[in-house]
């Protein structure tokens, strides 16, 4: 049994620090909410408002948070009250540049780090099948390793510090893109008076498969399971998407890589999230395409 410190409960750290209470770990966890506290106390998690009163002696501090600005703020305050040789993982979804500087920290300070971002959803995190996209030195995931395998179904070494955000982000941008395509190619299905069925039962096993198609069809019918058979409530929301594509967008920019079509995709997310559907599942841009109001 280690002694785990969890900072940031919400959607996806709250049932993340439930997993590791199960497993019979104790857990302490963090937030500034309210709320998260006592849902996560509710799950045995034995809380506090601020970060710095739950790191001391623990083994394992995991960060769970919004942004790269909040995680190297919540870093540099705890470094220092950290027991010598303990391992931070940042689970959060963050920029590459702010990743590589938490393991900068995170060494300077005399811990061990990996960057961790997860997929999987708030489902994958209550289920504790989340895919852990991990970077860092082969120590520092050996010892990690066992930790996220309660949290998780499916643990990827990526390679070195950053290497894990880099993963997150390039997959998501693929899943933006795509998730655009398939939709174009339903709207233009209906204009071509195609039923939604035969345009899934062929694309779903030809060379147009993706998993925008075959697991999160944005059509009602084809896949029961999808979020369009649910008026488009989330799901994946699109503001988390529109966040990883500009998290997508700045890695390019940073890296000289050429990516025409994550730029469109975060473009037309930006202008969906900005006609008010933030909040609605990211797949729900098929009805802003049909529209024409891209
Ligand atoms: P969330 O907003 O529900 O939770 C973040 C929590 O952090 C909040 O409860 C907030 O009060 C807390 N917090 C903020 N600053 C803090 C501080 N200084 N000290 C302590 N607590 C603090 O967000 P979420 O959906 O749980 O997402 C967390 C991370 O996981 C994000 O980086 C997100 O991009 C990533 N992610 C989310 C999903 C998803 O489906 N929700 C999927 C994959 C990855």
């Amino acid at each position: 049994m280690s002694t785990i410190a969890f900072i940031g409960l919400g959607n996806m750290g709250g049932p993340m620090a439930a997993n590791l209470v199960k497993a019979g770990h104790a857990v302490r966890g963090a937030d500034l909410s309210a709320a998260s506290r006592e849902a996560a106390a509710a799950q045995g998690v034995s809380v506090a408002e601020n970060a710095a009163d739950i790191v001391a002696g623990a083994d394992v501090i995991i960060t769970m948070l919004p942004n790269g600005k909040l995680v190297l703020g919540v870093w540099e305050q705890i470094l220092p009250l950290a027991k010598p040789g303990a391992l931070f993982i940042d689970s959060s979804t963050i920029d590459v540049a702010s990743a590589r500087k938490a393991h900068d920290m995170a060494a300077a300070a005399g811990m061990t780090a990996l960057d961790a971002p997860v997929s999987g959803g708030v489902g994958g995190a209550a289920a504790g099948t989340l895919t852990f996209m991990v970077g860092g030195a082969k120590d520092a995931f050996d010892a990690g390793k066992p930790v996220l395998d309660i949290m998780g179904g499916k643990i990827v070494h990526c390679g070195d510090a950053g290497a894990g955000q880099a993963a997150k982000i390039c997959n998501n941008m693929i899943l933006g893109v795509s998730m655009i395509g398939v939709c174009e190619a339903f709207a233009m299905g209906e204009k071509l008076g195609l039923s939604h069925q035969a345009l899934f039962d062929v694309a779903s096993t030809s060379s147009g498969q993706c998993w925008s198609i075959t697991s999160y069809c944005p059509v009602p019918g084809p896949v029961p399971t999808s979020p369009a058979n649910n008026d488009y409530k989330p799901g994946f929301a699109v503001d988390l998407m529109l966040k990883d594509l500009k998290l997508s967008q700045e890695a390019a920019s940073a890296s000289g890589a050429a990516t025409p079509l994550g730029a469109a995709a975060a473009a037309i997310y930006e202008r969906f999230a900005a006609a008010g559907f933030g909040g609605a599942d990211f797949s729900g841009i098929i009805n802003f395409l049909r529209d024409g109001k891209h």
